[in-house]
């Protein structure tokens, strides 16, 4: 009886032991499905009261560290590696559009860099398509400031307005800096990166310059014609640098172009500024106005440069500088299946 017994066990173990035998080989099986190796759209959405808001990643870029200025080396080396940043030679730094859906029009606020920074940049035709739209159905694209990162996907390859539908707006200030016959005086150590800049904005324009479609703001805060959206001076990066107030019910949505270019670094020196800015006494002085505005708990800020989708809320470090806190991924209510 009790060899029987053992015999029953044993053929038991045996049984149980083939059987996880297959199950582990089913399941590596399983396991040696092809990686994809693409990563998922670059959009990401959120509703802003009545307003739809889509970011759209128009690619990613590496920057120095080396271009800030107003702050030692020391500090930035302290806050990038707190932002665990290996390399201050290769900072990733994303390129952001924003696309506004009011119900009433399609606005897009910057159009990316286009072909302009070879395969970096160049995305945002591509995602804007995944992200549901055609560039036919855009009514507006409002402009933060004219260097190429930002206006180079106004035209397709073929020179043509990419945006054929739209209406272009941006600061008369910014118009006049880079597209007037007079040139500005600028430091002869940038003139020929500044040569570089003025011919891509001017090729930008010139389809909707010859369509009648590029409309000048004057300087300060304007309502623009699109209901709930104001343009706001915020010069010191460029002389007609721009940010648009988007609002919607009780809900408020700042879109600051480049306000920050190192948002390990500038967010907590707000004084930090970058060898690009056209005037960085102005442009630090400008993002510290604006930083102690927006940190007000409610209003949501977005920055063309911060890691996408670039938007969030800012509160005070409780010294000098401030935090960054960014949104979070979380599906939109009207879209979620009911279970
Ligand atoms: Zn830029």
């Amino acid at each position: 009886m009790s060899d029987r017994t053992c015999s029953l066990r044993q053929f038991c173990l045996i049984a149980a032991c083939g059987m996880v035998c297959m199950l582990a080989q089913i399941a590596s099986g399983v396991a040696e499905a092809p990686m994809q190796k693409s990563q998922a759209p670059g959009f990401y959405r959120m509703m802003l009261g009545d307003f739809e808001i889509t970011a759209l990643s128009d690619g990613v870029i590496d920057l120095d560290a080396g271009l800030l200025k107003n702050v030692s080396e020391a500090e930035v080396q302290r806050l990038l590696r707190l932002a665990m940043i290996d390399d201050p030679h290769k900072v990733a730094t994303t390129t952001n559009a924003y696309l506004v859906n009011t119900r009433a029009k399609l606005v897009l606020v910057d159009a990316g860099g286009g072909a302009t920074f070879g395969r970096g940049l160049g995305d945002l035709r591509e995602n804007l398509e995944a992200a549901g739209y055609e560039a036919e159905q855009v009514d507006a694209v409002l402009v933060t400031h004219l260097h190429f990162d930002h206006i180079g996907g106004l035209t397709g390859a073929d020179g043509k307005a990419a945006f054929p539908k739209a209406v272009v707006y941006l600061s008369k200030p910014e118009n006049d800096y880079w597209l007037s016959e007079t040139e500005p005086d600028v430091p002869a150590v940038y003139k020929e990166a500044f040569k570089k800049a003025r011919k891509l904005a001017r090729d930008a324009a010139k389809p909707y310059v010859e369509l009648s479609r590029w409309k000048t703001l004057d300087e300060g805060t304007q309502d623009l014609p699109i209901s709930g959206i104001t343009a706001i001076a915020i010069p010191g990066h460029t002389p007609g640098h721009t940010a648009y107030r988007i609002q919607s019910g009780k809900e408020t949505l700042l879109i600051v172009g480049d306000m920050v270019h190192f948002a390990a670094v500038q967010f907590a020196r707000p004084e930090a500024a970058v060898a690009f800015d056209v005037d960085p006494k102005q442009a630090a002085a400008t993002r510290e106005v604006v930083f102690r505005r927006v940190a007000d708990g409610k209003t949501l800020l977005a920055d063309m440069h911060v890691a996408f989708p670039g938007i969030g809320r800012l509160r005070s470090d409780g010294k000098s500088g401030y935090v960054f806190v960014p949104v979070e991924y979380t599906p939109l209510p009207a879209t979620k299946p009911s279970r």
